[in-house]
């Protein structure tokens, strides 16, 4: 078998291992390699919406989206490539039942420095003329948002990554993690699919969707759920005048954001919109027209002019979510081992500054271990998961 010795192996080349990758080697941390079975990107990351907008109300959170839309507001510069960053407000929909949530939202980013404030739903129609606001009794609005390309996100990181050393190892069976391997209480290294053993004393795991499965096989509980979530692209009619901000619609149930030409991405918020998986390591399946019923007819309601759009592709892609909806990020009762997972549906939004903030926690900056300390794997054995003082009826 042959045996590489390394400094630190990260598992899964998504965004969120890339960024961090990166942040490691800007901090020169030593020889990084990265292990990406597919191709990087090729998970949840590439088939992701990228929406960039405040979603769980805790300052940590709030903390991390602000760093990361600034990373991707000057993505060339402080990076390096292209992330293809369309800054575009955001507006946050929500029925009077969900007004408690959406004003403790606004406080907890307003107290992070961002620009979100509650208005009503007829300034919001001053600036969204084609919407219908039936049952929605205020909206939370931000210039602060945006989207990205993912992949392009991802790539860049990735090609920003090698130019300071790391090696990318992808799509190979030597980049298939199989076992990880430890002496009982020190992670030692890796084994791979090609059978090289990488010998490292510290591994991070930013496996996404397959991150249950690598807790549950070293022994320890993981409060984590892998599931499905699919989208749909529509084709703006002739003639007709399509929404130009991203939309969190609270009270119909869906997202949405315009994407290149007349399209619009459209997915649901609904607990119908996130659905088992068969099979993990399955191409994920189309989304069935009645899985898209409730984000196409919610988004038909608010926008009638979108009635008529036609579908013109859906996919769907695996997600990652814990009990109290936010990430699950530091260390794990295994010397060595680290955890970047639980992102949701808003890894996209978080995982510039969860790069930066991960590698400064590898690396001991006490900076950093503070900012994650409420995102510890172990809050839900301690009774410390995050709670809103309000929640979102639907809130994924
Ligand atoms: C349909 C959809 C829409 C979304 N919309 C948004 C949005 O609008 N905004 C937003 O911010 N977020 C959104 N998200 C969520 C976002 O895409 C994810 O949170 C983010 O991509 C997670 O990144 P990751 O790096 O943790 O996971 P992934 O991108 O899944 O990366 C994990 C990687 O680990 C690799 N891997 C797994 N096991 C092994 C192994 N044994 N060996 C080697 N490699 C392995 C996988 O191949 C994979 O590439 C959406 C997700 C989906 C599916």
């Amino acid at each position: 078998m042959p045996t590489k010795s390394i400094d630190i192996l990260i598992i899964g080349g998504g965004v969120v291992g890339l960024s961090l990758a990166h942040a490691l080697a800007q901090r020169r941390a030593g020889k990084i390699v990265v292990l990406e079975r597919g191709l990087p990107g090729s998970g949840s990351t590439g088939r992701s919406a990228a929406a960039l907008l405040p979603t769980q109300p805790f300052p940590v959170v709030a903390q991390l989206y602000k760093e990361s839309l600034a990373t991707f507001s000057n993505f060339g510069a402080l990076v390096g490539g292209d992330c293809g960053f369309v800054p575009l407000p955001a507006a946050i929909l929500a029925a009077e039942h969900d007004l408690p949530a959406l004003q403790e939202m606004v406080t907890v980013y307003q107290t992070s420095g961002l620009d979100l404030s509650l208005i009503s739903p007829d300034e919001f129609a001053a600036r969204e003329p084609t919407a219908v606001l039936d049952g929605v009794a205020a909206v939370a609005y931000t210039p602060d948002a945006g989207y990205v390309d993912p992949t392009q996100v991802a790539w860049s990181y990735g090609g920003a990554a090698q130019n300071l050393g790391v090696d990318i190892v992808a799509g190979l069976p030597d980049s298939q993690v199989v076992d990880i391997l430890h002496n009982g209480h020190q992670v030692t290294g890796v084994q791979t699919a090609g059978d090289t053993h990488y010998k490292a004393k510290v591994i991070i795991l930013a496996t996404g969707a397959w991150t249950p499965y690598w807790l549950r096989k070293l022994g320890m509980s993981a409060p984590l759920s892998a599931l499905r979530h699919g989208l749909g692209v529509l084709k703006t009619p002739d003639g007709a005048v399509r929404p130009h901000h991203l939309i969190m619609d609270r009270a119909a149930n869906f997202y949405a954001r315009p994407d290149a030409n007349t399209l619009t991405l459209v997915g649901g918020l609904d607990q119908r919109s996130y659905l088992p998986i068969d099979d993990l390591d399955a191409e994920p399946p189309t989304p069935t027209t009645s899985e898209l019923a409730t984000p196409r007819y919610g988004l038909n309601a608010r926008f009638p002019a979108l009635k008529g759009a036609a579908l013109t592709r859906s996919w769907s892609g695996w997600i990652d979510t814990t009990p109290d909806g936010c990430p699950l990020l530091g260390v794990l009762p295994l010397d060595g081992l680290y955890l970047a997972a639980g992102l949701g549906g808003f890894g996209l939004s978080l995982a510039p500054a969860i790069g930066q903030a991960l590698a400064g926690m590898i690396l001991d900056d006490s900076t950093a271990i503070e900012q994650l300390v409420q995102l510890r794997y172990a809050r839900f054995d301690d009774g410390m998961a995050l709670r809103a003082s309000f929640s979102f009826k639907d809130m994924l």
